[in-house]
C-alpha cells in the first residue's frame, strides 16, 4: 500500500453510540459510495493485494485491530482514540467474560467448547427501529446503529423500543450480515444501504457462484408478537443484564451466594445455560410464563438432536457443544438466562439440594460432562457445586473452597 492511499478521507462520519465496526463501514462506504473491503483498506484496516476486490477482511477484525492498522483507520477518518476503540468488541470484555483475555487466560477447552459461539454469533440480531434511526438527517439518510452488543448472546430485546431482536431477515431466513469466514458479506461488491440485508437469498454455504442477494429492508421487519407477560418478564431481565454490561453498571454481583465481577457473573451464567439445557425440564418450573417455558423446550430439543447427531460422527471423542452453545432465538435466549439467572441467586448453602438433582440428570445424559465444566471458565464456588452431586464430598468441597480462596467474598 502506498502512503498516498492513506490520506485522509474526504468525508467521515461520527460513530452513533454503541455502534459496531461493520455498521460504521456500512454507512460510510454509503456516504463514500465505494465498497466496504475498498473502505477498510482505504483506512488502514485491511490490505489490498492487487485489485479492490481481492482485499481480506478476518472475522477477528470485528474484535479488535492491530496497533498500526487502527492507528492508520484514526487518522484517515479523524475519529479519536476512544471512539475508534469502542467500535470493537474488545472493550466489552472488561464486563462479558467470553471477551475477557485474562478470565480466558488459561483455556486449554478448544476442542471442547467453542468460546467464540460466544461472541461470533451464527446471528445477526437487530431492532428495525433502532436501524430505522433517530430521525435525525444523518440516520434518515444512512440509517440508525448496527449495534455491538447485539453481537452478545445476553442482548435479545431492545429495551428502549420494548421489543424482542430478530435474529435473522424475515425475507430469506439468512443472517443479515453475518458471514462465516468474512468480516461481512458482499464485503468486495457495489455499496448497499446500511439496512438492506447483505445474505445471499439462498444457503451461503452451498458456495453457489453469484448468488443474487437479499436487499430486504430490515427496517421493515414487523415485531414478534410476544404476550404482555412475558414481554414485561424479558424486558426486565434484559435491564438488569444490560446494567452488568454497562462499564458503569455494579461493580460486583452475586453468584451462588459469593460476589463476583459481572465478567465473571456471565461465564457463571454460561455454565448454568448448559446445566439447564442438558437437564430440562427440571427447571421448568423457574419459567415465569408458558411462552418461556415453550421456548426453552424448542432449544432443548434442538440441542438434544444437533447433540445426537454430533455423537454419531465416526471419530467423535469430544463431548457434544450442542449444549455449551448460546442460544440464537431471542427469546429462548431470555428464558434461558432467566432460569440461569435465578439458579445462580442461589445462596451457596442452599446449592446442594437445588443443583444436584439437576447434575444427576445431566450426567445421565452426557457422561463426559466433567470435562466441560473446567473448560466453561465459571466461578470456583459453582465449579464447586457443579463438580460434587454427593453431599459429604460437596460439603468438604465447600471447606476447601474456604481455606484456599481467601480472596472469596460472601454476599
Ligand atoms: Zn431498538
Ligand atoms: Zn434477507
Amino acid at each position: 500500500m502506498t502512503k498516498s492511499d492513506l490520506r485522509e478521507l474526504p468525508r467521515s462520519l461520527a460513530p452513533l453510540s454503541d455502534e459496531s465496526l461493520p455498521g460504521y463501514l456500512l454507512r460510510l462506504s454509503c456516504r463514500l459510495h465505494v465498497p466496504v473491503a475498498h473502505t477498510a483498506a482505504r483506512t488502514g484496516l485491511a490490505r489490498r493485494s492487487g485489485t479492490n476486490s481481492n482485499v481480506f477482511l478476518p472475522v477477528r477484525l470485528l474484535h479488535r485491530a492491530d496497533d498500526s492498522p487502527l492507528a492508520n483507520f484514526i487518522r484517515t477518518t479523524r475519529l479519536s482514540a476512544v471512539e475508534a476503540t469502542n467500535l470493537f468488541t474488545f472493550p466489552l470484555g472488561d464486563r462479558y467474560g467470553p471477551l475477557n483475555p485474562e478470565l480466558m487466560s488459561h483455556s486449554n477447552s478448544r476442542p471442547l467448547v467453542r468460546n467464540a459461539r460466544w461472541f461470533f454469533g451464527r446471528w445477526t440480531r437487530y431492532c428495525p427501529d433502532c436501524l430505522t434511526g433517530d430521525g435525525s438527517p444523518i440516520q434518515n439518510q444512512l440509517g440508525g446503529p448496527w449495534k455491538r452488543h447485539w453481537r452478545l448472546p445476553t442482548v435479545f430485546a431492545c429495551p428502549h423500543h420494548r421489543a424482542l431482536l430478530h435474529n435473522a431477515c424475515p425475507q430469506c431466513g439468512n443472517a443479515a450480515l453475518t458471514d462465516a469466514t468474512n468480516f461481512l458479506p458482499r464485503a468486495a461488491a457495489e455499496p448497499l444501504h446500511p439496512t438492506l440485508c447483505r445474505a445471499p437469498t439462498h444457503n451461503r454455504y452451498l458456495r453457489a457462484p453469484q448468488p443474487p442477494t437479499c436487499k430486504n429492508d430490515l427496517t421493515t421487519t414487523a415485531g414478534r408478537p410476544v404476550d404482555d407477560a412475558t414481554m414485561s418478564v424479558v424486558l426486565a431481565l434484559q435491564n438488569r443484564l444490560l446494567d452488568l454490561h454497562n462499564p458503569h453498571g455494579p461493580a460486583v454481583i452475586g453468584s451462588v451466594g459469593w460476589q463476583q465481577s459481572a465478567a465473571q457473573y456471565f461465564l457463571d451464567l454460561r455454565a448454568v445455560t448448559w446445566l439447564i439445557l442438558l437437564s430440562w425440564p427440571d427447571t421448568q418450573g423457574y419459567a415465569h410464563t408458558p411462552t418461556l417455558a415453550d421456548a426453552v423446550a424448542r432449544t432443548a430439543e434442538n440441542a438434544r438432536i444437533a447433540a445426537q447427531g454430533q455423537r454419531d460422527r465416526p471419530g467423535k471423542r469430544h463431548p457434544s457443544t450442542a449444549y455449551t452453545d448460546p442460544p440464537i432465538d431471542p427469546l429462548a435466549a431470555a428464558a434461558v438466562f432467566g432460569i440461569a439467572e435465578q439458579l445462580l441467586a442461589t445462596d451457596y448453602d442452599a446449592t446442594f439440594a437445588i443443583f444436584s438433582p439437576l447434575i444427576s440428570r445431566a450426567r445421565s445424559i452426557e457422561p463426559t460432562m466433567a470435562h466441560l465444566q473446567r473448560a466453561l471458565h465459571a466461578s470456583q464456588p459453582l465449579r464447586v457445586t457443579l463438580s460434587h452431586h454427593k453431599h459429604d464430598v460437596w460439603k468438604r468441597g465447600r471447606e476447601r473452597l474456604v481455606r484456599e480462596h481467601p480472596e472469596l467474598t460472601p454476599m
